[in-house]
């Protein structure tokens, strides 16, 4: 049954690119996978899916201790300071840093592995009053200021839209954030790309697609409903 499901994602995924022009293999499909038990991960990783993304460390460990080596573990949840030690060495991509301390501490933290870590920095592009992420009006300079960490490299943006019924509704917010992300890219920043783009979950990807996303976070549409 997950297969099925999977296999619609990939049939949609790889329809938006081709109305977009685009190639497939330039859009990552990470399996969102928080709540789930590893038996449907186990699931997901026959069909071939190497990426997965949790929101909570915890369930990331314990997750990555069950599951086969080669699995790229996104970190894609508000993550507190306290917490980044535990994920240093295995977090293929810290979707979330939105701070300044955060970014610190990743620093640091990485610096005792001897590790440079890959980042994005997560922006509120819609300025709702529930959601993390940076004001896009604060994305450049925190980048700069991130920038300088010597231990850590920025890929890109990423950002959670709104909850809406249409995903039409959130084609202007994939737009904004991804010409905030060309115009960081001017900047030529030391240490930053802007090669990445993190967009779009099942209710939207498509758009999110559509509008340039490179990775796209499906849960629900390959998972099922969460309780
Ligand atoms: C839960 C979650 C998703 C996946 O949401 P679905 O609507 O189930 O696809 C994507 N990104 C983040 C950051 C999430 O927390």
């Amino acid at each position: 049954m997950l297969a099925e499901n999977l296999k619609q994602v990939e049939a949609n995924i790889a329809d938006a690119c081709r109305r977009a022009g685009r190639g497939r293999e330039e859009v990552t499909l990470i399996a969102v996978s928080k709540t789930k038990p590893v038996s449907m991960l186990s699931e997901i990783y026959d069909c071939g899916v190497r990426d997965f993304g949790e929101n909570k460390v915890q369930e990331l460990c314990e997750k990555r201790e069950l599951l086969p080596g080669d699995i790229r573990w996104h970190m894609i949840g508000h993550l507190q300071r306290n917490k980044v030690k535990y994920i240093i060495r295995d977090a293929a991509l810290i979707h979330s840093v939105d701070t300044y301390r955060l970014a610190e501490e990743i620093n640091i933290q990485a610096k005792k592995v001897k590790r440079i870590v890959p980042v994005l920095i997560e922006v509120n592009i819609a300025g709702e009053a529930s959601k993390f992420g940076i004001p896009a009006e604060e994305a450049m300079q925190l980048t700069e200021e991130i920038a300088r960490l010597d231990s850590i490299r920025i890929q890109g943006l990423m950002t959670i839209a709104p909850y809406v019924e249409n995903p039409e509704d959130n084609r202007q917010y994939f737009r904004k954030i991804r010409e905030l992300s060309v115009d960081i890219a001017k900047e030529n920043i030391d240490n930053v790309s802007m090669g990445v783009l993190s967009m779009g979950m099942t209710g939207d990807y498509m758009v999110a697609i559509e509008e340039g996303a490179t990775i796209v976070r499906v849960g629900t549409g390959i998972f099922g409903v969460r309780k």
